[in-house]
């Protein structure tokens, strides 16, 4: 069952668990079962891929890196209704995004229609799988459940030659849909139900994005998957927890169909995040009712919305290595992917100003027309990013809530008669401020102190308060999207009727923002920390040369502490 725990303690759980995958391949290559390692990711092309996903990727391609063994990229387009050649292209671009690198195996279960034609064919052979004319509903209810056995079919013995004729007028399209199906013949008195008979194909007359018309019999997924596998050479075919209960399906596939050197399949639990929405439905929905403005929307966490907010594929694998690789399913704190991001960019990106909320700061004994360069390090905590030059004049911009009027205590930013520091400039007093009718600030005035240029003073004065700033004259205005989570789970993720219980603040644009020139140059996926204010990414899809749009990736701050 799905339980919730805190980020950090997953994290320190799931690490002590985390080879148990890497200790069976250890095993196998140990007594001679397999002499090499090949690994796949398979989605099915019917939607984006997420951060879910990513943990499989990077799982499988990891496994196939630290033995020296190959990685492969192979779409299960077995099921015509649902796949898309759109979502052939994003999920391609999405894995090489990841550094997850397949070389040129990239594979199509479609291609392998005719081979598991003949395994199905094989299997007629050997008197191990029929032809049934029951109806979908009659096989279910033949089926029996976990208490019942199941009941045979009338139709399961069948001789050779009948099977072979029908399973042929099958594929030559002489029957409805429905109207017969392959069923592998197991037993029906088997305490799993998966082998009860089951289906291995079905007739559908449909065309399919990549073998056309050729086809109107289509495999199911439990006999092509394992059949895709050992085609690939697969050694060891992981996925979810869900299909522990195939696996014996999937061992009588790949030895009743005699492949050698038959792969093996291995579960792990499903990755799952609290506060985030990954079910397609849910998507497919707020992307209709225009809540979210498409798959990428960044307060979603597909891969693609994930690179469009600014989380880097090193953020991804450092939150998936934390993650592990568990036998339970669980929900991982989302705040641990946000921890993954801000180690990721702390060392790697220059520190900017930027100002989101802003009122203008006049320093009145400055000369009215003069500008100058002031040097600042672009990242104190990594000199190796070097200084940079940004202007100062007489008028620039200043966080609104730098100032007060009347501070509380404990507050040393701008107030009537405080000295702070204009970071990287100069030590500047607070003189008072201008209003309008309606008592909002308009102006904040102040004096600088000429002598204190780079931030310090020669008599050893001292200031409590530190504030960014950016020059008037050379701002850039930019427009800011501050992100909350898309649901709150604390709340409750789902509403009475089973729609999504929306947090209403999960989008906060800020039109009037101004950012220092550099920033101007940025382009599509450029991040930076704007100082005090978080991480920010520019915008892939809505940035214009004229009108930058940047998103915050996450605030600089969070009470999430890993345990280590
Ligand atoms: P979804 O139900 O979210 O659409 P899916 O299982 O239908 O996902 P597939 O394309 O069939 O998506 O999955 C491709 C691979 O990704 C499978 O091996 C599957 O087990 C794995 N996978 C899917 N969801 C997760 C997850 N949340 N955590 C880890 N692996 C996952
Ligand atoms: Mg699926």
């Amino acid at each position: 069952m799905e339980e919730k725990m805190p980020a950090a303690e997953a994290a320190e759980k799931e690490t002590v668990s985390k080879n148990f995958i890497e200790q069976e391949i250890e095993k196998d290559l140990a007594e001679g079962v397999y002499d090499h390692v090949q690994t796949r990711f398979p989605p099915e092309p019917n939607g984006y891929l997420h951060i879910g996903h990513a943990k499989s990727i990077l799982l499988n391609y990891g496994l196939a890196k630290k033995y020296g063994g190959k990685f492969n990229l192979r779409f299960d387009d077995t099921n015509p209704t649902k796949e898309k050649v759109e979502f052939v292209e994003s999920i391609k671009a999405d894995v090489q995004w990841l550094g997850a690198d397949y070389e040129d195996r990239l594979f199509f279960a479609s291609d392998y229609f005719e081979q598991m034609y003949e395994c199905a064919v094989l299997l007629i052979k050997k008197g191990k799988a029929f032809v049934c004319d029951l109806t979908a509903d009659q096989i279910r209810e033949y089926r029996g459940d976990f208490k019942t056995p199941g009941k045979e079919s009338p139709y399961r013995n069948r001789s050779v030659e009948e099977n072979l004729r029908l399973f042929e007028e099958m594929r030559e399209g002489k029957y409805q849909d429905g109207e017969k199906v392959l069923r592998a013949k197991i037993d029906m008195a088997s305490p799993n139900i998966n082998m009860r008979d089951p289906v291995i194909y079905r007739v559908a007359h449909m065309s399919h994005h990549n073998t056309g018309d050729k086809w109107c019999i289509y495999p199911m997924y439990d006999f092509a998957h394992p059949i895709e596998d050992a085609i690939e050479h697969i050694t060891h075919s992981i996925c979810t927890l869900e299909f522990e209960d195939h696996r014996p399906l999937y061992d009588w596939v790949v030895r009743e169909c005699e492949f050698e050197n038959p792969p093996r399949q291995i579960e792990f639990a499903k990755l799952y995040l609290t506060n985030v929405v990954t079910g397609k439905r849910y998507i497919k929905k707020l992307v209709e009712d225009g809540i979210v403005d498409g798959w990428d929307d960044p307060r979603l966490v597909s891969i693609a919305a994930l690179r469009r907010r600014g989380y880097t594929p090193e953020s991804i694998r450092m939150f998936v290595d934390l993650v592990g690789v568990a036998k339970a399913n669980s929900s991982v704190d989302y705040a641990l992917l946000e921890y993954c991001i801000r180690e990721d960019l702390k060392l790697k990106k220059a520190r900017m100003m930027a100002v989101l909320d802003p009122v203008k700061l006049v320093i009145d004994n400055y000369p009215e027309d003069e500008m100058e360069d002031v040097e600042v390090p672009n990242n104190l905590e990594n000199p190796e990013l070097g200084t940079r030059k940004v202007p100062f004049g007489r008028e620039l911009y200043i966080e609104r809530e730098d100032f007060m009027e009347v501070p509380p205590k404990k507050y040393f930013r701008m107030f009537p008669g405080n000295e702070v520091r204009l970071m990287g400039a100069y030590f500047a007093t607070c003189t008072g401020c201008e209003k309008d009718e309606n008592g909002n600030v308009t102006v904040v005035h102040c004096t600088y102190d000429p002598a204190t240029k780079g931030g310090s003073s020669a008599d050893g004065r001292k200031v409590k308060g530190t504030i960014h700033w950016v020059a008037a004259k050379t701002a850039v205005k930019v427009e800011c999207r501050l992100y909350e989570n898309i649901v709150d789970e604390e709340k409750g993720k789902l509403n009475e009727d089973g729609s999504l219980n929306l947090n209403p603040n999960s989008l906060t644009v800020l039109t009037d923002c101004y950012v220092e020139p550099e920033l101007g140059k940025a382009k599509a996926y450029d991040s930076y920390q704007f100082m005090r204010n978080g991480y920010f990414c520019a915008d892939c899809k809505d940035s214009r040369p004229d009108h930058l749009v940047f998103n915050r990736i996450v605030s600089l701050k969070s009470s999430f502490k890993l345990q280590k």
